[in-house]
């Protein structure tokens, strides 16, 4: 399944989530995007040439990965305290350089440091969470452990640190749901698919 699929399945599961919350209309297109983003989650473990087909171009996770780097920087200087607005500002600065050196290969790699990092100085839990989510995912091979009930422990307990945040009722069930929609797209479930997703890593290799 391509990842436009993927992206409309989790969409229509926010969807389905915020109708269960009765959701305010604003509440609504947050929780469809987090849907729609959650459902493409899993293939953040393709390689550098799957990814540019599937998912996210080589310019759109360099272009993310230097915001980031921008936005830290702007962020120090005018929010920071003494001490962590150097810290802030060398973060920024090293991202961008990083992200304009980098090759293809490494950018996921960068980007989830990146998170971990701007996680770190923001003090958001489940941004840093995301970020080791990103930095695992960067390394592990295609359809294995992002796909399994491990990755779905690990998605779920960033999504419930997200709903803490954010303050609003859904957000964890909106991004769980939309990842297990991932899962059920890729598995032997749906008789088109010839190849199904090691649910049971590491325990067990067997595709279901
Ligand atoms: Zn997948």
């Amino acid at each position: 399944m391509n990842g436009t699929a993927h992206v409309a399945i989790g969409a229509a599961t926010g969807f389905i989530v915020a109708n269960q919350f009765s959701s305010t209309p604003t509440e609504t297109l947050v929780l469809v995007g987090l849907g729609g983003v959650s459902g493409l989650m899993p293939d953040l473990d393709v390689d550098g040439k799957l990814r540019n087909r599937i998912t996210f171009s080589h310019k759109v996770i360099q272009s993310v990965a230097q915001l980031i780097g921008l936005l830290m920087i702007i962020y120090s200087i005018y929010e920071g305290s003494a001490a962590n607005q150097y810290s802030g500002v060398g973060i920024g600065a090293v991202m961008l350089i990083l992200s304009s050196l980098i090759k293809q290969k490494h950018m996921l790699m960068i980007t989830g440091i990146g998170v971990v990092a701007g996680g770190i100085f923001l003090q958001e839990a489940w941004l840093i969470l995301l970020g080791v989510f990103i930095l695992v995912a960067s390394y592990v091979s295609h359809r294995s452990y992002t796909h399994s009930i491990l990755g779905v422990i690990f998605f779920g307990f960033i999504a419930s640190k997200l709903e803490i945040s954010l303050g609003m009722n859904g957000v964890y069930y909106a991004c769980l749901i939309g990842y297990i929609s991932h899962l059920i797209a890729d598995s032997k479930l749906l008789p088109v698919n010839k190849r199904g997703i090691k649910l049971f890593l590491p325990v067990s290799s067997k595709e279901w």
